[in-house]
């Protein structure tokens, strides 16, 4: 039930409000004063829907207290004023009230929904679902792959913005939190994945009151002992800044230059990098203030520039122009470093009234233009282009572009192990390419993948946030089948070399047993020691690749037994015409070690699917079925396709080799219309201790008879022998099982 809203309710009583810990603080501001601040600068501002998710914020909240004994209700609103200094519209203002709604309070997605239509319900999703992904485990070590999973997860720039709000707030509010440990989790994270994410958005100055805090965190001697020593140089100093600042006005007024000029200290986490990366002492720091030049226009920051580097010595190497080359998140500005007025060098940054506040506020500045008259853009979503290339797509597709939504890393999907390691595939991955990027014996002995929990299909797609774990069986082999469905190359080439070594096993037991059967034709036994000595006249390296090379049909059983009795007038016959490639994709080599059905509810039905007649030895997949029970299917069967949006009805199964009765497998043969051929079939399929018990003519032609055949056999194997066996006899032109 969503919380009833009524006017009265919608304002905090006094008493709420002056809870103790916020005595110290300023006044939680009102609805009245928020719709006064989002109307100050956005005239389309909907009163109304502020005061009902402020209202309804409080209700959904009101039992919750936060860490530093506030109402839990003050920091939606907090994360809602900050982002009002960002003249963010409605829409991402109300996502901040309600953005901890879902996750924390009994109120569901579907309550917003119902009151704040569908763009506030999407946008709270979309904080709901970072906040979620956030949960997961130690990714202290792939920060930028979670900064990626961060944006993609993002799709539209408002989710993202309100999340930096939220992570600010409780930055400023981290120290009242007890556990030290957590404290210093959440400062890592902040300096690893939020300060970046702001940087790239182009928000200056959210990314450096983030690293501050996070730096006081984690490094509170550090900090104090740079702060220490500014408080020194600004002492000793005696109003250097003041002095610089007004030679350098002086200089610019003498030449007609309107400007605004200010100096403002460095913060102490970026003299921290500083003194890192330059390993530099502390007493060695000297440069503490950054001058910033403000004129009105490009021209002007260029006299500028003229007039400083013509009046004070330049220090080499520190000049960039970001106005002609901007920084890739849209940063414009000239940069430049000079031996200043009091003899110290000095930095400054000279730029325009709107390039400084794209500086400051980035993103959402853009965000501010697109609002506005769009025509003042040109381009409708000109803001959006910039964004895109500020996070370094240069090209997303237009329909992305169309529907306001982030094409970053559109590309990619970014899936977690059990452990929580992140792993980046393409977009379209699947379980398989996920157990190949984790190790290729991972991938070799895949049998079945669980999903945020839930088997699913090795051919599913993954998606974004997914925590895949891979089930694995010892000595399982990969499927060909799987080069159907997987989109890394990795996993392609392992499962391609996989299917070249077996095809080549199949290829060399058979050119073995055309030989054999050859060889005694003539009614000479069998050796294979008389092969080593024609390998090299037929140019073959061992007694396998012969073997292989007689399968497929590259040298004849003839040409071999020529050389092998070279004084033998008798010839064999070509015991088949030719080989018909092997339907490598459907054969495979069984699993020596049938291993029982697992995962079925006792007594609970089993039938086998007739589309693709399961095998014992056949990778197998069940499919529940109400008041059936559970139809087991081969793994690769196309039936399964039907089933791909209900993995819920999906069950992990595996062969028990205690039910070992007899099972029929169907195959498709193709004879050749002439006497005799059909008693050739049964006599090969009943030597090899296989029991027919249906045989169905589906075509005929002059030359050929199309059939079904099916035969009782024990396992996958035993029907593979017969194959073999068939494939073998001149008359069957061709054969493999019948499928689907
Ligand atoms: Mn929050």
């Amino acid at each position: 039930m969503p919380p009833r809203v009524s006017p009265a309710t919608a304002t905090p009583t006094q008493e709420e409000l002056d809870r103790p810990a916020s005595a110290s603080r300023p006044r939680p501001i009102t609805p009245a004063d928020l719709v006064e601040r989002v109307r100050s600068y956005d005239p389309r501002c909907d009163a109304g829907a502020i005061e009902r998710a402020y209202a309804y914020a409080m209700r959904a909240h009101q039992k919750q207290v936060r860490a530093s004994g506030e109402l839990y209700f003050l920091h939606p609103l907090e994360v809602a004023r900050i982002l009002t200094q960002y003249r963010l519209d409605t829409a991402s203002i109300v996502t901040a009230l309600l953005h901890d709604v879902i996750e924390d309070t009994e109120y569901g997605l579907e309550d917003v929904e119902k009151l704040f239509g569908s763009e506030i319900a999407r946008l709270v999703d979309g904080v709901t679902k970072l906040s979620q992904i956030e949960l997961q485990s130690d990714r202290s070590k792939q920060a930028e792959n979670f900064r990626k999973l961060v944006l993609a997860t993002s799709e539209d720039i408002r989710v993202l913005l309100v999340k930096l709000a939220d992570r600010l707030h409780n930055m400023r509010t981290l120290h009242y939190i007890e556990d030290p440990e957590k404290r210093r989790r959440t400062a890592r994270e902040t300096l690893e994945i939020y300060a970046p994410l702001s940087e790239r958005m182009g928000m200056q100055d959210i990314k450096q009151e983030l690293e501050d805090l996070a730096f006081a965190e984690i490094n509170p001697d550090a900090r104090n002992s740079i702060q220490r020593r500014l408080e020194f140089l600004r002492q000793t100093g005696a109003d250097l800044t003041g002095r610089i600042i007004k030679a350098l006005r002086g200089l610019l007024e003498d030449n007609g230059v309107h400007a605004v000029i200010s100096g403002r200290d460095k913060t102490l986490y970026s003299i921290w990098l500083k003194m890192q990366r330059k390993n530099i002492e502390l007493e060695q720091v000297s440069d503490i203030v950054a001058f910033r030049v403000i004129v009105d226009t490009i021209e002007d920051c260029y006299r500028v520039l003229g007039l400083v580097h013509s009046t004070y010595p330049l220090v080499p190497g520190r000049f960039k122009d970001y106005i002609s080359t901007p920084k890739p998140n849209g940063y414009r500005s000239i940069h430049t470093c000079v031996i200043g007025p009091e003899k110290q060098r000095i930095e400054l940054q000279i730029r325009t009234p709107e390039m400084h506040e794209i500086a400051e506020k980035g993103v959402a500045a853009h965000w501010v233009y697109k609002q506005g008259d769009e025509k003042v853009e040109g381009a409708q979503y000109r803001w959006l282009r910039e964004l895109l290339d500020i996070l370094e797509t240069a090209e997303g597709p237009d329909d992305f572009l169309e529907h306001t939504k982030l094409a970053m890393f559109q590309d990619q999907v970014f899936c977690f192990s059990p452990k929580g390691d992140l792993i980046a595939l393409p977009r379209g991955s699947t379980p398989v390419d996920f157990a190949f990027a984790v190790h290729s014996e991972i991938g070799d002995t895949c049998v079945g993948a669980k999903v945020n929990g839930r088997l699913v299909p090795l051919r599913s797609m993954l998606e974004n946030g997914d925590q895949v774990e891979i089930v694995t069986s010892k000595g399982q082999t990969p499927s060909p089948t799987w080069e159907q469905f997987v989109v890394t190359g990795k996993a392609r080439a392992r499962i391609r070399r996989f299917v070249r070594t077996q095809q080549r096993q199949q290829y060399a037991s058979l050119g073995k047993s055309m030989l054999q059967k050859a060889v005694r034709q003539v009614g000479h036994r069998f050796s294979e020691k008389r092969l080593h000595a024609v390998l090299e006249p037929l140019r073959q390296s061992n007694v396998q690749d012969l073997y292989s090379a007689i399968g497929e049909g590259k040298i004849t059983c003839r040409e071999v037994y020529g050389l092998i009795y070279p004084r033998d007038e008798r010839q064999p016959q070509e015991p088949v015409g030719k080989v018909l490639p092997l339907s490598e994709a459907r054969t495979r080599r069984s699993r020596d070690d049938a291993v029982p059905i697992r995962g079925l509810i006792p007594g609970m039905a089993v039938h086998f699917a007739g589309c693709c007649h399961p095998l014992p030895g056949d990778r197998i997949v069940g499919i529940i079925t109400t008041g059936k029970g559970v139809t087991i299917h081969t793994i690769d069967c196309e039936t399964l396709d039907s089933f791909t949006e209900m993995p819920e009805r999906w069950i992990d199964v595996a062969w028990d080799d205690r039910n070992g009765e007899a099972r029929v497998g169907r195959l498709k043969l193709v004879l050749t219309n002439a006497q005799g051929a059909l008693s050739s079939m049964t006599t090969v399929i009943a030597r090899n201790n296989g029991n027919i018990t249906n045989l169905k003519i589906t075509g005929r032609s002059a030359d050929f008879f199309d059939m079904l055949v099916d035969i009782e056999v024990e396992s996958v194997r035993h029907l593979t022998n017969i194959i073999a066996a068939l494939r073998a006899t001149p008359e069957i032109n061709w054969v493999d099982r019948a499928r689907g």
